[in-house]
């Protein structure tokens, strides 16, 4: 990796903040990448976005922080640029639609510096691996049901990866469940305990650098249809065959009871603890989420580990509440990634960021 080596150079240690822009900071252009753009460049980084023509309009439009546009006609073809992206010392930072457009091979066999551990790749995306993680961390989770198992409770089924919510169902029966499973086209999926209660996603910052875990955000998401069937007394649903559904439209920025906060900010830790026992060398680092349901009696339950940035944390560009409390200045999520980089440069520790 060419981009190690020059950082190890002393033409670096004398004049660290303007040899920044030697690095390009790139992304997808899609869910987070303006909030990842907009912090490299607050950063001191050179930036591009890569995205495909429907999309330039867009990111044109913030030409203020978005040195480059890389065009490509579809996103499989992001491997031809890869050349390119190294010859321009670029480092990588995924977000929620990398393995949704690139697929997890192209993910996995990415050669341009990547920010995070691939290797938590497979635990995020197999949901049966992710279980035994939050297992193992000591967290709360819905329960449940294996093949064969009969259902007692309400249930949600989930495919695996991250595809905002699309494609789930709740059944309320077992007899439900059978039904609905005859038209369900996903092979691999599961199937868990529907838990009563609200939705709260907590966003969190490891930093391999401080050993510190940084509370970034908290928000909750507007799902269509989920969030508006209370909007029709039961009275006026009747007759008409609702199903719920659960695709995300919208994030809505939080601010938690901070008696919440503790428990939260103890599985956030736990959940980095296991993760460097399970996934070799360095475990989890940056940006991650605690997907809860927290219900009447106050119980916390894990829906999701997602171990990126997530879209949620698109509220806080400006910074939120919490890292109001830590920094000075507005600390987005995305900023904090290139902040990170920045003082992994800073103490010729730049390997231990990059994948
Ligand atoms: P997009 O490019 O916005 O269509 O999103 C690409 C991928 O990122 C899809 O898998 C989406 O479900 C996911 N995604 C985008 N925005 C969000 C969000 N606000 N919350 C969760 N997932 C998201
Ligand atoms: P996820 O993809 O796991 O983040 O879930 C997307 C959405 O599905 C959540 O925001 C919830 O509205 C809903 N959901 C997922 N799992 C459960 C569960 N076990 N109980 C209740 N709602 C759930």
């Amino acid at each position: 990796m060419g981009i190690i080596n020059k950082f190890e150079s002393s033409t670096f240690k004398r004049s660290f903040q303007a040899s920044l822009i030697k690095y390009t900071i790139v992304t997808l252009g899609s869910h987070s990448a303006l909030q990842i753009l907009k912090g490299a460049k607050d950063e001191g980084f050179k930036t591009a976005v890569v995205c495909t023509p429907d999309r330039k309009t867009l990111y044109s439009s913030y030409n203020n922080f978005i040195d480059d546009i890389l065009l490509i006609d579809k996103w499989s073809d992001f491997p031809k640029l890869e050349s390119n992206l190294i010859k321009r010392n670029s480092i990588i930072i995924p977000h929620g639609s990398f393995v949704a457009y690139l697929g997890m091979e192209a993910n996995k066999s990415m050669k341009v510096p990547y920010f995070g551990n691939k290797l938590v790749l497979d635990w995020e995306e197999n949901r049966k691996m992710q279980r035994s993680w939050m297992e193992e961390s000591r967290i709360k989770v819905p329960h449940r049901f294996k093949k064969g198992d009969k259902t007692d409770r309400p249930v949600i089924v989930k495919s695996y990866g991250a595809a905002g919510g699309k494609g789930y169902f709740v059944a309320r029966n077992q007899k439900e469940l059978d039904e609905k499973l005859k038209t369900f086209s996903e092979e691999k999926f599961i199937v868990q305990e529907y838990v009563i209660g609200v939705p709260v996603y907590f966003h969190f910052f490891y930093s391999p650098l401080t050993h510190k875990v940084e509370i970034m955000s908290v928000d909750k998401r507007y799902e269509t249809n989920v969030d508006s069937l209370g909007r029709i007394p039961a009275k006026y649903q009747k007759g008409y065959d609702i199903e719920p559904s659960f695709e995300v439209v919208a994030n809505i920025p939080m601010a938690v009871r901070e008696s919440m906060m503790a428990p939260a900010l103890e599985m956030a830790e736990r959940v980095i603890e296991t993760s460097q026992r399970l996934m070799p060398k360095k475990g989890l680092f940056g940006p991650f989420c605690l997907e809860t349901i927290i219900t009447s009696t106050e119980e916390i339950y894990i829906i999701e580990i997602s171990a990126r940035i997530v879209a949620g944390t698109n509220c806080f560009i400006n910074g939120s509440p919490y890292t109001y409390l830590l920094y000075d200045e507005p600390m987005s999520t995305g900023r904090r990634i290139a902040r990170e980089i920045k003082n992994a440069l800073k103490q010729n520790k730049l390997r231990e960021v990059l994948d």
